[in-house]
């Protein structure tokens, strides 16, 4: 840099001032400066010599002894070059008045500076006038230190220096002036400058070169741009440029980003070298990458894991990157029964981490065949299954006599990164023998006076095969001591030789071979009283010769009883019915050859028999399903081939559904097998909201199993035995509505259920029900094991449910099922009671064909009964098909007011028998009329001298009324009774239409 003469005199202020723009320099003339000078005896140029003896071009002027002086210098035109603050340092020498002898008063020490500003160089001899204004005065100069002496060397001469500025300044130019009046001074140098801030690098920014503002005391803005590499920090970097052409203190400020770090004092953003690295933003530099970890190039904001190793979510990324841990070691079981603990020693390895933790995996293995499968829920961990940070557990309700397969998984924080499984130890062990678990509730299925029917389910864990159960009862009155055990090899008993009206504690237990498990709780359950048993008997036999009972009254109101009752004539329970009274008014009943209802375009079931290899037919309706996408559960139920449990599906691609599971039990023969699927394949040719959805099979890996959808509420018949009266009239119908869908469904696809009944309707938790069981095998002559199904020839029928033609020769179409689905509306009216209740199958089979039909369940709305009976017409071809019961029942819950009318004789207990040819009693205008019409007419005279006389007091007729009128022939207190009990209904029903 070029020395400057300002930074080279004695005067200690100018050595720091910052950096200047020069506009012009007396001191750099090499020629004469030839300014202007008026008058010409004033302002003199002059050679002479700066302090270090250099040639200089000076102005001198010493008129002292001279009046009235008025001389002006005026420089040439200087370009202002964007500068808006002019600067002029001057260095001038003064004499001293008082050292020159007899100088005039008018001796002066000073000077003035002017300047005039011009955007062009107009100056003349004569303009501007040598006059401040036009001039504009600057200031009046004085010298610091004056001489008194002139040393010819010059050498003694005191050189002031003064700087003034001043501005705004616009113009393109602008002259300056000295103006002398009456002094002895040189101007020895001249230097005009403005002020500029410099380019800097301050505070990670690069802030260009800035002119100072036009006063002194301006501050004029700069924004910074940061450097390479370095991003603002919150507010955007700004630096202000004094009137002195300082920086002063920033705002704001960039730092190096991530992967940089601020070297060379600030002003460079360097990326990290290989093998260091800078997460984040910030002054910090860069810093080694973490054990087991490197970088893969320079500039990195992190260091990568090397290969098999890891980081968490939540690890800092200065923390080493980390394995999974190795195996658990020396893992020591105990078993006890059927729980078992486990202990074992941390890991070899822990993969340089602190958060071990270890899940446990539980396998049964079951019976010999196959693979295992996951535990179900029952089975308990101690203090959990997954997530022991101690080396222990305890496991309990296991399975007896099972094998099982534990692995205990190590696991931390980056298992779950890496592509291995978890490594793990495992343990076999085989469970001992133990007890079955406790019956956990009883049931009353029925009761008398002196005995008690109990029914109850089967422990949840059976440990093994029920043996038979112990049942205890006491009198709740005495002590337990007293106690009685009876044994029963299936889950009901009843209980004889008790006392009527006696409350009795029962307990059962059930026993395996590994002896007898836990009592169940003590549930009590009471005999009926005599009173009971006398009301139930009446309601039941209202002839009973000599009985001093009421009749039963108030029909529509009674109140619903439980089953219990005494052994009686199958037809006190039914009622009589005539065909040919039907009140389905629909199309004229349909050919009866099923095919050619089939709509065209209709898919037609096949039957997957008729398949040469009925795998076949599984491949082809059943969706193969890998067993990893299965979890078994829980077991909740049995079904014909193995047991049923719920669990989970998780098919690849899909949401995790809640499904059934049917397993095929071990040591099945080929052909139970094919039985067993054969239920899949027919299954899987239907999609019907009504009808049970098939979601697979598995029969590559043992068990074979059959999945299908999960219905929460489980098999129609218990679930309205658990829900009794609970339901209002149109969720009952909503419920048929739904069976009747499925089945028009399937008898559209040309499918013949062949046992339809309450038990193979499954619920789910909204209610509706699915028509499900498709086997077949039930109906085959060599399955004893259910007496629902009772050996015909040919195979085993549903007595109860069937349609008499099928029953006698096997005619089994879409309308035997309609008859069915006439005894499952029955089912659901009555809350599951049990069609025909305790008669005999084969006076079952005697009373259809007489006539005798199922009488309205309590409460049942005549229409529906009206349904019924029209499914059980004789005649198949009469009978109602399935479309047509949708649109009837869909009627019935569009106008609810239809369901008002209760069927006659909806009283509690089942009624006698009904000739349903008794006349309508408004049809007669007397009594005599309608006793004529029952063909009575022997008894107008008594009945008339015994005050009934009206249809109302005759309604009101007791079984003693009737007996008092002599009325003493069996068949004709029937006739009459049965007439009344129509009569009754119908002024019943004539209140409901009313109300
Ligand atoms: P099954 O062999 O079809 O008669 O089934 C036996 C029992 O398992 C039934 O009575 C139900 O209680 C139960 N069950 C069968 N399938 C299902 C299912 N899809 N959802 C819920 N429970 C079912």
């Amino acid at each position: 840099a070029e020395p400057r003469w300002d930074c080279c005199t004695n005067t200690d202020s100018l050595f720091f001032l910052p950096p200047a723009e020069t506009l012009m320099d007396s001191t750099t003339a090499t020629a004469e400066l030839g300014w202007t000078v008026h008058p010409p005896s004033g302002w003199e140029e002059v050679s002479g010599y700066d302090e270090n003896m250099n040639t200089i071009r000076t102005y001198q002027v010493c008129n002292v002894f001279e009046s009235s002086q008025n001389n002006w210098l005026r420089t040439k035109y200087i370009r202002r070059r964007g500068a808006h603050r002019i600067h002029v340092e001057m260095k001038f020498s003064v004499r001293d008045c008082s050292s020159i002898p007899n100088v005039p008063g008018s001796c002066k020490e000073t000077f003035n500076l002017y300047y005039y500003e011009s955007d062009f160089d107009s100056a003349t001899k004569t303009f501007p006038n040598w006059m401040e204004n036009p001039w504009m005065k600057v200031d009046t100069i004085a010298a610091d230190e004056s001489f008194s002496q002139v040393d010819l060397g010059g050498r003694v001469m005191k050189i002031n220096t003064e700087v003034r500025s001043f501005g705004p300044v616009s113009k393109n130019g602008f002259y300056l002036a000295f103006q002398d009046y009456g002094g002895c001074m040189s101007l020895i140098a001249v230097r005009v400058f403005y002020r500029k801030c410099p380019r800097v690098i301050q505070n990670g920014a690069v802030f260009q070169e800035t002119l100072s503002g036009a006063e002194s005391t301006s501050l004029v803005a700069a924004r910074g741009t940061c450097i390479t590499n370095a991003e603002e920090v919150d507010v955007p970097i700004k630096l202000y440029c004094n009137g002195d052409g300082e920086w002063l203190v920033p705002i704001g400020r960039c730092m190096c980003r991530a992967g940089y770090e601020s070297v060379e004092n600030g002003t460079v953003c360097r990326g990290c070298p290989s093998g260091t690295f800078k997460a984040s933003q910030g002054d910090e530099g860069c810093i080694h990458c973490p054990i087991n970890s490197r970088t893969t190039s320079e500039g990195a904001t992190n260091c990568v894991c090397r290969n098999g190793y890891y980081r968490a979510d939540a690890d800092p990324v200065d923390m080493p990157c980390t394995t999974i841990p190795s195996a658990p070691q020396a893992v020591i079981s105990s078993v006890n029964e059927t729980s078992l603990m486990l202990e074992w020693t941390p890991p070899r390895d822990s993969g340089g981490r602190e958060d071990l933790v270890y899940n446990i995996i539980c396998k049964s293995c079951g019976a010999g065949r196959g693979a295992c499968t996951r535990c179900g829920d029952n089975v308990q961990f101690a203090p959990r299954q997954l997530g022991l940070t101690e080396p222990r557990i305890y496991i309990s309700d296991l399975l007896a006599h099972t094998q099982y397969t534990f692995e205990i998984q190590a696991v931390n924080g980056v298992t779950d990164q890496s592509p291995f499984s978890p490594q793990f130890a495992s343990v076999n062990i085989t469970t001992n023998q133990a007890a079955p678990s406790a019956v956990s509730i009883m049931h009353q299925v029925s009761r008398t006076v002196d005995s008690i029917t109990l029914s109850w389910s089967q422990p949840d864990q059976p440990n093994g095969v029920i043996l038979d159960y112990e049942l205890q009862y006491y009198e709740k009155d005495l002590s337990e001591l007293n106690s009685t055990t009876v044994k029963s090899p299936t889950n009901t008993v009843t209980v004889q030789n008790l006392k009527a009206g006696t409350i009795y504690v029962f307990q059962v237990r059930a026993r395996t071979v590994a002896g007898y498990g836990r009592y169940s709780g003590k549930m009590y359950f009471q005999t009926m009283t005599e009173a009971e048993y006398q009301t139930s008997v009446q309601e039941k036999l209202p002839l009973i010769i000599g009985s001093s009972l009421t009749s039963a009254s108030g029909l529509g109101t009674q109140r619903r009883r439980g089953f219990e009752r005494a052994d009686s004539e199958y037809t006190d329970k039914l009622q009589h019915y005539t065909s040919g009274h039907s009140t389905y008014r629909g199309p004229p009943p349909g050919l009866g050859v099923r095919s050619l209802l089939v709509t065209p375009g209709m898919k037609i079931y096949i039957d997957p028999f008729t398949y040469e290899d009925p795998n076949e037919a599984v491949r082809e309706f059943a969706k193969e399903i890998d067993i990893s996408c299965v979890k078994i559960e829980q077991v909740i139920g049995a079904g014909e081939f193995g047991e049923v449990c719920s669990g989970h599906l998780k098919l690849p691609g899909k949401r995790e559904i809640f499904v059934a599971i049917k397993t095929l039990k071990s040591g099945y023969t080929e052909k139970q097998r094919r039985d067993f699927l054969s239920e899949a394949s027919i299954m899987g040719q239907f999609d019907h909201p009504n009808v049970i959805h098939l979601e697979g099979v598995v029969t590559k890996s043992s068990p074979v199993m059959i999945i299908t959808e999960f219905m929460e509420n489980g098999s129609l018949d218990s679930f309205l035995r658990q829900n009794d009266g609970q339901f209002t009239v149109i969720q009952l119908v909503g419920m048929l509505r739904g069976i009747a869908a499925g089945m028009k469904y399937l008898a559209d696809m040309n499918y013949v259920h062949r046992d339809l009944a309450a038990r193979n309707i499954l619920v789910n938790s909204n209610l509706v029900c699915k028509v499900s069981d498709f086997g077949l095998s039930r109906f085959l002559e060599d399955d004893t094991s259910d007496p629902t199904y009772t050996s015909a020839l040919g195979g085993k029928i549903p007595i109860r449910w069937t349609a008499p033609e099928a029953i006698q020769y096997r005619k089994f179409t879409s309308a035997s099922d309609v008859w069915s689905y006439g005894i499952v509306m029955w089912e659901v009216m009555s809350y599951g009671e049990r069609p025909y209740w305790d008669m005999t199958n084969q006076d079952v089979i005697n009373a259809i064909e007489q006539d005798y039909r199922l009488p309205p369940p309590m409460d049942c709305p005549n229409a529906l009964h009206q349904l019924m009976l029209d499914c059980w017409q004789k005649d198949r071809n009469h009978r109602p098909k399935f479309g047509q019961i949708v649109n009837t029942l869909d009627k019935m819950i569009r106008n609810p007011n239809s369901l008002k009318a209760m069927a006659p004789l909806s009283s509690g207990i089942n009624l006698p028998l009904l000739d349903r040819t008794i006349p309508d009693y408004t049809s007669f205008n007397t009594v005599d009329e309608w006793l004529d019409a029952i063909k009575m007419s022997q008894y107008k005279e008594s009945f008339a001298s015994a005050g009934f006389t009206t249809f109302d007091i005759v309604s009101q007729m007791s079984v003693e009324d009737i007996l008092r009128v002599g009325v003493t022939l069996a068949g004709h207190q029937k006739k009459i009774l049965n007439s009344i009990q129509v009569m009754r209904a119908q002024m019943n029903q004539i209140q409901s239409v009313e109300v």
